[in-house]
């Protein structure tokens, strides 16, 4: 099982970004209102997650690190329409069989309680311990690789690697307007972002994010057919100084790359005459979630949308009409 975890450790965990995300995406499930994402050396000499969520009971503890082992779905079936955003129950136990992992939690309101549970790259079965924590979670991810010697060879410099953590936090920070965050780096505080979902609150979280100059040349849009709604906001040309990579796209909630909505984007862009502008955006798409499936790839990066072809049209046709009228 130690082998099977590392060889699907492969898989999920490339860097120390991929923890943050994997780590973060279970206190977002777990219905946290804050997150702490705080890290050493780029994340390769430690990564801390803390959240206020549901917690962990002392008998699942053990259970959380084990492959296979996911709370949030029971059946086939409910993996079809599934809104969280783990179901594999695969990051924990990969993690922990390439790092010393320590999960600290408690699903109790009075903070005298918790229990811990740590595990280092071993197979055995964890000890469980008491140890105080408010109601939530925190996980430590020491030394990541520090047993697989091939795979920490890879690992960059802590500059980089820091970069790659900041781009995960920034797509998980803009995924969620209702959570307030914060992220350390070397115990220094780099964004601390406070919660709430009005026009006022988002804009700022956009702003802290992207930049001003993103938000002042971008155009916001809202717009809703037969059951799919687009909203978010698209850089305009006049952003003269637009950096490539300000390609935001969530589905449901969930970061997505997909090369149906990159050229449906880029389409629109080019029909309306942004002659060799990069597109530069931050779009939300609602749709059913029945109608996309993201059990597509271990990252889940990856969405399959039923009606490709629908979905196609409906960015396009939105995109297009939005920055028509802007043109005009
Ligand atoms: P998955 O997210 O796919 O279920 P994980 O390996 O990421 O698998 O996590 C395993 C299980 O541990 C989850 O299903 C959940 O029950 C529990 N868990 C992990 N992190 C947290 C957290 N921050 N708060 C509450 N429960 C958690
Ligand atoms: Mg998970």
């Amino acid at each position: 099982p130690r082998l099977a975890n590392q060889i699907a450790a492969g898989e999920v965990v490339e860097r120390p970004a991929s923890v943050v995300k994997e780590l973060v995406e279970n206190a977002i499930d777990a219905g946290s209102r804050r997150i702490e994402v705080e890290l050493e050396n780029g994340g390769t000499r430690s990564i801390r997650v803390r959240d206020d969520g549901s917690g962990i009971g002392e008998e699942d503890l053990p259970l959380s690190l084990s492959r296979h082992a996911t709370s949030k779905i029971a059946s086939l079936e409910e993996l079809e329409g599934v809104a969280s955003l783990g179901f594999r129950g695969e990051a924990l136990a990969s993690i922990s069989s390439v790092s010393r992992l320590e999960l600290i939690s408690n699903i109790d309101d009075d903070p005298r309680e918790g229990w811990r549970v740590v595990a280092e790259g071993r197979q055995m079965e964890p000890r469980v311990s008491p140890a105080p924590h408010p109601r939530g979670t925190s996980v430590t991810v020491r030394d990541l690789f520090f047993n697989t010697p091939a795979r920490r060879k890879f690992l960059r410099t802590e500059k980089t690697e820091f970069g790659h953590v900041e781009e995960a936090f920034r797509r998980q920070a803009l995924s969620r307007f209702d959570i307030g965050w914060v992220l350390r780096h070397n115990q220094k505080t780099l964004h601390q972002l406070r919660p709430g979902d009005d026009m006022v609150a988002r804009e700022r979280r956009i702003a802290a994010l992207l930049g001003r100059a993103f938000l002042d040349n971008a155009l916001h849009l809202d717009l809703e057919t037969g059951g799919l709604r687009l909203w978010g906001w698209v850089g305009l040309p006049t952003h003269s100084r637009a950096q490539a990579d300000q390609q935001y796209f969530f589905v449901n909630g969930r970061v997505v790359r997909d090369r149906l909505v990159a050229h449906a984007i880029r389409q629109a862009y080019r029909d309306v005459l942004f002659h060799g502008r990069h597109p530069v955006f931050v779009l939300y798409l609602e749709v059913d979630p029945l109608v996309v499936d993201v059990n597509v790839h271990p990252t889940k990066h990856e969405v399959r949308f039923r009606d490709g072809r629908m979905v196609h049209d409906f960015l396009f046709s939105s995109l297009h009409r939005a920055l028509g009228e802007a043109r005009a």
